[in-house]
């Protein structure tokens, strides 16, 4: 009997669901934060705070490079008008954004969408080579019965719900069906839904540990820890279910929550490592 070659061994591996291969696993990671709103309200994030709490809230992105591909999670925003409209200043442009750490928009073959809020989902012009991953869940309620509830539409904007129908039509939307591990190397996402109907978690393989950044299914750290509901959630119950998924998703891993204050003010506290104002390492 002849013996498996390498590759056959590792393709086989692949296919029985054991993790990346090693040059499918993503060599760095880092957060980048593109803007903040000074003194926000606290309760914006856990809800129950008392309004005169505050705190410096952060709008970020991560990017995850391996040897094959750049993967962005989530969009951001880039009508600065939007950003003003919660008290964000110091947007800054994704291409000088992305050079802080020798990316350029370019390169970056897949991005994230982990819900369509503005503030994740506005910024796809500026990856003009992407695809585009988001839960049909999320884009299907965007597009059709959101519209129509005046009490669930904040955060939303239809130029961004539009702009994704667009891309759809030209073939470069990835719609996901609830959780799928290995979507590209090194990539799984998971259904993780309240914040909004189809909020999506996205967890890398890395060279270090595993990685799973929220977004908003987790705001902050204090949340998903003492079982604090988010401060904006179309469902809170069905929120804080999803928190008990993504511990399970971790797998001893990281969390990346989506607006955590800490992630830039002292990121040594949490283990990763400044690289600059707005950059945090978080595997490298
Ligand atoms: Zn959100
Ligand atoms: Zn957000």
């Amino acid at each position: 009997m002849r013996v498996m070659g390498l590759a056959a061994a590792l393709a086989a591996a692949s296919l029985l669901g054991a993790p990346a291969r090693a040059e499918e696993r993503f060599e760095k990671v880092w957060c980048l934060r593109y803007a903040t709103a000074p003194g926000a309200p606290l309760s914006m994030l856990l809800a129950g705070t008392p309004p005169e709490v505050k705190a410096d809230l952060p709008f970020a992105m991560c990017v995850a490079k391996s040897g094959s591909q750049v993967v962005v999670l989530d969009a951001g925003y880039v009508d600065q008008a939007l950003g003003a409209g919660f008290g964000a200043v110091g947007w800054t442009e994704y291409a000088t954004l992305l050079g802080e750490i020798g990316i350029t928009p370019d390169e970056v073959d897949y991005v994230t969408l982990s819900h369509l809020h503005f503030d994740h989902a506005g910024g796809t012009s500026r990856f003009p080579k992407a695809k585009f991953i988001v839960q049909r869940r999320e884009l299907e309620y965007a597009a059709g019965a959101l519209p129509h509830n005046s009490a669930a539409k904040s955060a939303f904007v239809a130029e961004d719900v539009l702009a994704l129908v667009k891309l759809n039509w030209e073939g470069r939307v990835v719609l996901v069906d609830g959780d799928v591990e290995a979507i590209v190397p090194g990539l799984d996402v998971y259904l993780t839904p309240g914040h909004t109907a189809g909020t999506m978690t996205a967890c890398l393989d890395t060279v270090k540990s595993r990685v799973c950044y929220t977004s908003d299914a987790v705001y902050t750290y204090r949340n998903i820890e003492e079982d604090i509901p988010l401060g904006l959630a179309l469902n809170a119950g069905e929120a804080v279910e999803s928190f008990k998924k993504i511990r399970g998703l971790l797998r001893g891993g990281r969390l990346i929550p989506g607006h955590e204050p800490r992630l830039f003010e002292d990121p040594e506290s949490l283990g990763f490592r400044r690289v600059s104002e707005r950059v945090v390492a978080i595997v490298e």
